[in-house]
């Protein structure tokens, strides 16, 4: 092809600006802001939340890893030991409660995302209490801000525990954001750098994908986490604080005078043979820690430390391994709610390993209402009738939810089973053995589906 005198006159010109910046310094671009690199983001529900950690994280800042917290709820509706203030009130109070106690280990990048506290068991419930979104894409942006190596969070799960939902929320969301947080595509808004004037919503964040995912439980029972996890010791002394990393927690923990007064105020009149003396007797302060391995990107083994297999450098956005749908006959009956979801869930994020209990459990005040949300599926042509029954304990009666329904051609429906809990057998006591129980489906005479929950009654316990 002949060139055109205009191309080779473009060339000259194109090439000058080229020539003239060879011969000046080259200008470094801006890069990530290095006060905000973490090694290690703990992401939790609740200011005290972080004390389920803070033995771990004194360890971790012994061996420099730099490190943040984010607390899912301000929590303004606990309740208050210290003082009068209740609800927004109370959250500006923790909220600096929780400031302080990290700032004991030395650790002052905090944030929160503005969920509201939500009292119940149900996870569903304090997602759509968090402005669910609008949370995820908050952490998000912490993500690509201090782009952890390790996550450490709650257990995505439930169980008989304590199992608040705003715990299990703020483990759903650490792990929905570790999956997004490295996708170009996910919140590109963040990513987008403002290229003229009035673009001042761009934030030019980078992707950012952690390597590793670790939980603990909210749970009672440690049977099924076993050797899932490293465990650690709190019991070892501090290179830096000088005394066992337990006690660093316990002196982090003063700062939540709200919530602990009264045990606070005791501690501040002990000496130190009698702190240690309470700490191993109860409370569970010198327990050891145990995680659960959520995931890793980089190897390393389950039960090593959590930053075997870590080297420095970003690694590729990993998409989830998503596994296949189960496969369901034409007519089903199956737990809903929370239940299903936590199914799902693992099976979006690549998680099917996690630990979860078999039957699904869940523990309620006695007495009081079990609710057992249910989905039934009919993919079958024609509307189907079905009969529900559940086998019950003595003393435990159905309220609502069984006999017989139909549910018409190609619909999945949420219907629910209402079980009224007698008050606890044994006067005084503060639990009692969890129970079986189970839902049975049938149609035309055969059998859909058996569905099993173990639910254990107490004195008290979060609403389901
Ligand atoms: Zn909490």
């Amino acid at each position: 092809m002949k060139k055109s005198g205009v191309t080779v006159i473009l060339r000259f010109v194109l090439l000058l600006p080229a020539m003239a910046s060879a011969a000046q310094e080259p200008k470094a671009l801006p890069l990530p802001d290095e006060r905000y690199k973490v090694d290690l983001l703990l992401v939790v529900a609740h200011p005290d939340d972080e004390g389920a950690a803070t033995p771990y994280l004194a360890r971790a800042l012994d061996e420099h890893k730099r490190i943040a917290v984010v607390f899912g709820t301000r929590g303004s509706s606990g309740a208050n030991e210290a003082g009068g203030e209740q609800a927004a009130a109370l959250g500006a109070i923790r909220e600096i409660e929780a400031r302080n106690a990290l700032t004991t280990l030395g650790l002052t990048n905090v944030w929160f995302l503005g969920g509201k506290d939500t009292a119940s068991q149900n996870v569903l419930q304090s997602l759509a209490n968090w402005d669910h979104g609008g949370s995820l894409e908050q952490l998000v942006r912490l993500f690509r801000l201090t782009r952890p190596e390790v996550i450490l969070t709650f257990l995505p799960g439930t169980f008989i525990g304590e199992d608040h939902g705003d715990h299990q929320a703020s483990g759903l969301l650490a792990t929905e954001a570790f999956d997004l947080a490295g996708d170009p595509a996910a919140f590109p808004e963040q990513l987008a750098g403002p290229t003229k004037r009035l673009e001042p919503l761009l934030e030019n964040l980078r992707p950012w994908q952690p390597k590793k995912i670790y939980y603990f439980p909210d749970a009672d029972r440690e049977d099924i986490f076993r050797g899932k996890g490293p465990d650690y010791s709190v019991k070892e002394i501090s290179k830096s604080g000088k005394q066992p990393y337990w006690r660093m927690a316990l002196d982090s923990f003063r700062a939540h005078q709200t919530q602990a007064k009264s045990f606070l105020d005791k501690i501040a009149q002990m000496d130190e043979a009698q702190i240690e003396k309470m700490a191993t007797s109860d409370g569970g302060w010198t327990d050891a820690l145990h995680f659960v391995l959520g995931k890793s990107l980089v190897g390393g083994s389950v039960t090593g430390d959590v930053f075997d297999g870590i080297t420095p450098g970003a690694i590729p956005f990993a998409r989830p391994d998503v596994s296949p749908e189960l496969a369901r006959p034409e007519l089903s009956v199956e737990l809903g709610g929370p239940y299903s979801f936590f199914a799902e869930f693992r099976r979006a994020h690549g998680l099917t390993n996690l630990p979860h209990p078999e039957p699904p459990e869940i523990a309620l005040q006695a007495p009081g209402t079990l609710v057992i949300p249910l989905w039934v599926r009919n993919q079958t042509a024609k509307t189907q009738e079905i009969t529900l029954a559940v086998a019950l304990p003595t003393g435990w009666t159905t309220q609502a939810g069984t006999g017989k329904f139909t549910v018409a051609a190609k619909q999945v429906v949420a219907t629910r089973i209402e079980i009224t809990l007698p008050a606890l057998t044994e006067n005084g006591a503060k639990k009692q053995e969890p129970q079986e129980i189970s839902v049975h489906a049938d149609s035309n005479g055969q059998s859909i589906g058996e569905t099993k929950l173990r639910v254990e009654l107490r004195k008290r316990a979060l609403p389901q």
